[in-house]
């Protein structure tokens, strides 16, 4: 395969190492083209937002950070961008939760579900849950592949993160009583709509965002962690990042040129 060089000066260098590795992985059969569409969608948004995570995000990460550390049965739902995008970091998530790892796809084929399994593997995942067979269970009310799951995985799950998810699938997810973690750019989906905890950024920076957190806030007890999670309220955060995406459009507006590109900090 081709490899093409990126200059380091470029300004969109890190987006287009990002969809470097989207290609390769659409190639090596984890990622579908209308994964690499999805993605076109979400780099909309980033490119917006200045490409940075802004303050509710942060917010956001810190009341998932509470969320998972208080979970009994957390699931963390990986499709083909997930893998491609983040595999390595997913792996240390799952082991400094202790979040069990499902496949989960919307256009799911047993070849897919390997090669997804593989990466994971070769990034170190111990456990791969919903491939195959083990994908057992229904998940009512969704007419997607995606209602087949693990009764060892998501079905018994109390808090799943769902990164890059569709509406569908978190609706059906929350009205089952479960907890909903969300990564998505787009404040407007049906799943940042749907989520009991919607983070408004880009994939890559807040999975080892949360990280950090999840190891920040680990000696505090549980009374503390309740209380992050509880007073965190989606629908106002959401309404903030919207705001975000406005202020940044109205004072680029104002300029006229968008080079140099605004800082999220000046905002
Ligand atoms: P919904 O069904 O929730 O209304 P949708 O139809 O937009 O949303 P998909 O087509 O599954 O759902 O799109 C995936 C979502 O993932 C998009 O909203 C896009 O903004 C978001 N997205 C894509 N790439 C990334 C990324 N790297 N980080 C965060 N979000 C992303």
């Amino acid at each position: 395969m081709t490899k093409i060089e990126i200059p380091q000066e470029h300004p969109r260098a890190e987006s287009l190492r990002i969809r470097e590795k989207l290609v390769k992985h659409f190639k090596s059969g984890v990622v579908t083209s209308a994964g690499l569409i999805a993605h076109g969608r979400g780099e909309a948004f980033d490119y917006i937002l200045g490409e940075k995570t802004t303050k509710p995000a942060l917010k956001a990460i810190e009341a998932a950070a509470a969320t998972l550390l208080t979970a009994e049965h957390p699931v963390i739902s990986v499709n083909g961008n997930v893998a491609a995008l983040v595999s390595k970091d997913i792996v240390e998530l799952s082991k400094i939760t202790k979040a069990r790892i499902e496949v989960n796809l919307f256009h799911r084929s047993s070849e897919r579900e390997i090669a997804i399994k593989k990466l994971l593997e070769e990034t170190e995942a111990t456990e791969v849950f919903g491939v195959g067979e083990a994908a057992s269970a229904r998940i009512p009310e969704i007419g997607s592949e995606r209602r087949r799951v693990d009764p060892k995985g998501i079905l018994i799950a109390d808090v799943v993160l769902v990164p890059l998810e569709d509406g569908d699938r978190t609706e059906a997810l929350v009205q089952m009583g479960k907890k909903v973690i969300a990564i998505d750019l787009n404040p407007l989906s049906r799943t940042a709509q749907f989520a009991t905890i919607t983070i408004v950024d880009n994939i890559v920076r807040v999975i080892p965002t949360l990280i950090k957190m999840i190891n920040k806030l680990r000696t505090k007890d549980k009374r503390k962690l309740d209380n992050i999670a509880s007073s965190f309220n989606n629908e106002k955060n959401l309404g903030e990042a919207i705001e975000l995406f406005h202020k940044r459009l109205a004072k680029l507006a104002k300029k006229g040129v968008y080079l140099p590109i605004l800082e999220v900090e000046e905002l």
